[in-house]
């Protein structure tokens, strides 16, 4: 009768020393049996943290484009919208008005600055808004922007995989974790560069909230029976795959 709750309490109170909080000792009893870990990937395996590489306007200048994303993302929690801003820092003492503020995930951000309704994100947001987009030829995150549903252009921006990411999913593989899965927003070239650096067996690009879910459901579907599943996630765009997982790992 006190063995079992004493080895839980011993669990979770050295989870705790290194800075892991567990909501409950059910959480502890489901990682014993863990055969898949799904991870998403920014701000989880990479960084999150990216930098700006390129500019490639249609009309306006290098600078004109940039000024309206950061301005668009003004508000913005996302990884992507923190680099955006950073790479036009005149705007803190510049008095553009930016209203109507919706963010799209898994697509982008969308704001009036002054007169013109911009839309800033991937190429599912163009789409939608039908902006005549073009592809890139860099390897990297490709934001696109749209002026009152124009394409005006792209910014190429970069993130870096964790330093330990690799061997986190080597470890895990020793643990005896049999599947590794990353989900993702990004797309596909970004997502097959970030799996062969990290060893990740299996991933999926170009996916909406909604998608992830989907996603977890097959592969809770495919587990062998006894055996649960993980997902690892930083809570931007991942929240209703934490809550469906057998065990929502929040970074
Ligand atoms: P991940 O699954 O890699 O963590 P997200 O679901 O958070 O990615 O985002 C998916 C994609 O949606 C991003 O790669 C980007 O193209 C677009 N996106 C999301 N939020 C923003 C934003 N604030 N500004 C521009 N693009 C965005
Ligand atoms: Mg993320």
């Amino acid at each position: 009768v006190i063995s079992i709750p004493l080895t839980f309490f011993g669990g979770i109170g050295g989870a705790s020393r290194h800075g892991i909080l567990v909501k409950g000792a059910c959480y502890m009893d489901a990682l014993a049996n863990l055969h898949t870990v799904v991870f998403d990937k920014t701000g989880t395996l990479t960084h999150g943290q990216f930098a700006v590489e390129a500019v490639h306007p249609d009309h306006f200048n290098e600078r004109q484009l940039l000024h309206l994303a950061a301005h668009v993302e003004h508000f913005s929690t996302h990884p992507i919208g923190a680099a955006l801003r950073n790479a036009f820092p005149e705007e803190a003492t510049d008095g553009c008005r930016i209203s109507h503020v919706e963010e799209v995930a898994g697509q982008g951000i969308r704001a009036q600055v002054e007169d013109h309704i911009v839309c800033v994100g991937n190429q599912r947001m163009m789409e939608a808004i039908g902006a005549q987009w073009h592809p890139c030829h860099h390897i990297g995150t490709i934001i696109h922007v749209a002026i009152d549903g124009r394409y005006a252009g792209h910014i190429v921006i970069n993130d870096r995989v964790k330093a330990d990411s690799p061997q986190a999913v080597a470890d895990l593989k020793a643990l005896g974790v049999g599947h590794t899965v990353m989900l993702t927003g990004d797309r596909e070239a970004v997502a097959a560069d970030v799996a062969r650096q990290t060893g990740i067996d299996e991933y999926h690009a170009q996916l909406l909230p909604i998608d992830k879910v989907s996603h977890v459901e097959r592969l809770l579907a495919a587990a062998p029976r006894g055996a649960t599943l993980a997902f690892v996630g930083d809570g931007i765009n991942d929240a209703p795959v934490l809550k469906r997982a057998d065990v929502g790992i929040a970074m």
